[in-house]
């Protein structure tokens, strides 16, 4: 533990050299051990609004936010509400539910690719099938990729990934057997051109270009002016499929997510995070004609013994009612913007190299002075500066992902005092830096 951490992660680390004697790791999921900011991980006992507590009783202001899901913060009561509910009718069926048929419907008009939508138990099986049905409709093999995206953890898509595989430095996982590999085509992501020279070599094998329309696992970067239009206008004419991830993007940049906000249309959408509220769901939809092809409607098979689940369906579903709400979006984007700007006038104010991206509740502060389009400039940014940035924002009451390369989630519950609270935290510990 380093020498501030000590002084307030003592029940932290405690439980997390427990954890490990049973936990690859001491951990559920990667990122969260804190590897590589090289400090112990707190671990959580409550969250309430902005705030998460931890089992040494700090609390911090949360820009996590569960990696994304927790847009109306932590135990938001309507949403908690919706649970108890559920729960107290039964925690699953493994039969249809007329909730499952109104989440479908919601879904679908608001996304406006989405005629027909699946729902699964994570963002990870939503890309996984996602990319089986562009294959079998297909009939190809081959999927386009882009560097520093990440789409969950699918052997097809753990290659030159973003998240938690860049932070760690293990871009292509072993255990992804070679044949596998060979049939994913990686190229830098806003480069259009590299993705008119791949479709002139192998146009008539590769059955879809997947893609984070706005990236989110590589810190944040928005696509640049026409390169969402120019993978939808390639892939009409080779006859492959443009696949969103809006995993993280879905609901969570808008009503109509990513896709609304620059009005392109995919083929399918891929969907998580926000539509479970905060429970594991994650969906696919699209085209009526090509979501058809899913069993049993058609031969394509996936399934889930809890997918639809009534509890998940039940967060999900309320998290969505009231995202409808009038005005939320837009204080969303206020309280971001109020963020991004207080963050860059600090960093101007200090001296310190830095930019910030941001659509609006994503925001990244990257420690550079170069603008970042694409993982290769976001690698560019020093990563040592971040870690002792985050590990003085920890120590300010500030927690953020731990890494340069995921960004901060502001939900509805960051009030206007959290935000200048946290402007004031990023200002002392840059001086700190
Ligand atoms: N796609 C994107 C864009 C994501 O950000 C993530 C998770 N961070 C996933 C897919 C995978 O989702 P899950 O962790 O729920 O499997």
């Amino acid at each position: 533990m380093n020498e501030p951490q000590q002084r307030f992660a003592a029940r932290s680390a405690t439980a997390f050299e427990e954890a490990k004697q049973v936990i690859p790791g001491g951990v559920n999921s990667p990122v969260r051990a804190f590897k590589s900011v090289g400090l112990t991980p707190l671990f959580m006992k409550k969250g309430a609004g902005s705030r998460v507590t931890d089992i040494d009783d700090n609390e911090f202001i949360d820009y996590i936010g569960s990696w994304g899901p927790l847009i109306l913060g932590h135990a938001k009561p309507e949403v908690v509400e919706a649970i108890k509910r559920a729960a107290e009718l039964g925690t699953s069926f493994g039969a249809p539910t007329e909730l499952e048929t109104e989440m479908a419907k919601l879904v679908a008009a608001r996304i406006p690719s989405i005629d027909l939508v699946r729902m699964v138990s994570s963002g990870t099986e939503a890309t996984m099938s996602a990319l089986r049905l562009a294959r079998g409709y297909t009939g190809r093999s081959k999927i386009v990729k882009f560097e520093g995206c990440y789409h969950g953890h699918a052997d097809s898509l753990l290659i030159k990934a973003g998240s938690g595989v860049a932070t760690l430095g293990l871009p292509d996982s072993p255990g992804v057997p070679e044949s596998i590999a060979a049939n994913t085509i990686t190229l830098p992501y806003n480069n259009l051109e590299a993705v008119r020279l791949a479709f002139e070599r192998f146009g008539d094998e590769i059955a879809a270009v997947i893609v984070e329309p706005i990236a989110g696992n590589m810190g944040v970067v928005p696509p640049a002016p026409g390169f969402l239009e120019g993978l939808r206008e390639v892939t009409k004419a080779k006859g492959s499929l443009l696949i969103f991830d809006e995993v993280m993007t879905g609901f969570r940049v808008g009503l109509n997510s990513a896709q609304g906000l620059f009005g392109i249309t995919p083929d399918l959408t891929c969907l998580g995070k926000v539509i479970g509220g905060g429970l594991p769901v994650g969906a696919y939809g699209g085209k009526r004609e090509i979501m058809e092809q899913i069993a049993p409607a058609g031969p394509i098979y996936q399934a889930g013994t809890l997918s639809g689940n009534p509890l998940a369906m039940a967060a999900g579903y309320t998290t969505l009612k009231l995202l409808g709400e009038p005005g939320v979006y837009e204080q969303l984007e206020r309280r971001s913007a109020r963020l991004e700007e207080g963050f860059a006038a600090n960093a101007r104010e200090l001296g310190v190299p830095l930019t910030i991206n941001r659509v609006g509740s994503m925001v990244c502060p990257f420690f550079t002075d170069q603008p970042v389009t694409d993982y290769e400039t976001a690698k560019r940014s020093d990563l040592q500066r971040f870690n002792r940035y985050f590990a003085a924002m920890l120590d300010l009451g500030v927690s953020l992902p731990p890494s340069q390369f995921e960004g901060m989630f502001v939900s509805t519950a960051h009030s206007e005092e959290d935000i200048e609270a946290t402007i004031e935290a990023q200002r002392e510990a840059l001086k700190r830096l």
